[in-house]
């Protein structure tokens, strides 16, 4: 089976680093599905999951945006913040979902922009920790 070695960089480090046999993300323009040996490009990234498909299993990365660099052997993944499932904090999310939603429907102060992303970062962590993807 063919493979392609996929990054996710963050700021604080890597998080993620494996071969896989196809990898999805979500860009700016659309879903994009990634098997080994895709031709050159970069894309940018909206807050969305990372599919990241092996032999039998499928793992899945909470990102919130950034680039998608591909090369026919590599993927390379940089974003502001990316967390594997199991790294989800639940509780963490929920609050954040609920300071943003709460930031929406009040004063006419908000920055209405950076509380709409702060809600899909926390809606997409609570998609991908409670497996809704
Ligand atoms: P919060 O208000 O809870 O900080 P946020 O969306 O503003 O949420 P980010 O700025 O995107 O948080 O992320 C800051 C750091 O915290 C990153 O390292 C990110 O991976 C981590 N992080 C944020 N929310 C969670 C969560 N629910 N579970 C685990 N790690 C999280």
């Amino acid at each position: 089976m063919k493979t392609t070695v996929v990054n996710i960089v963050t700021p604080d480090g890597p998080v993620y680093d494996s071969e896989v046999s196809m990898v999805s993300v979500r860009t700016t323009a659309g879903e994009m599905g990634i098997l080994p040996g895709h031709i050159p490009t970069v894309a940018p990234l909206n807050i969305g999951v990372v599919r990241l498909k092996k032999d039998k299993t499928t793992e899945f990365v909470a990102i919130s945006g950034g680039f998608v660099e591909i090369r026919p052997d590599k993927v390379t993944i940089l974003c502001p913040s990316a967390e594997l499932a199991d790294s989800i904090d639940l509780d963490r999310a929920k609050e954040a979902l609920q300071r943003a939603e709460q930031r929406l429907s009040g004063s006419e102060n908000t920055d209405v922009q950076r509380a709409k992303l702060s809600l899909n970062r926390a809606m997409n962590r609570i998609n991908v920790k409670e497996g809704n993807i």
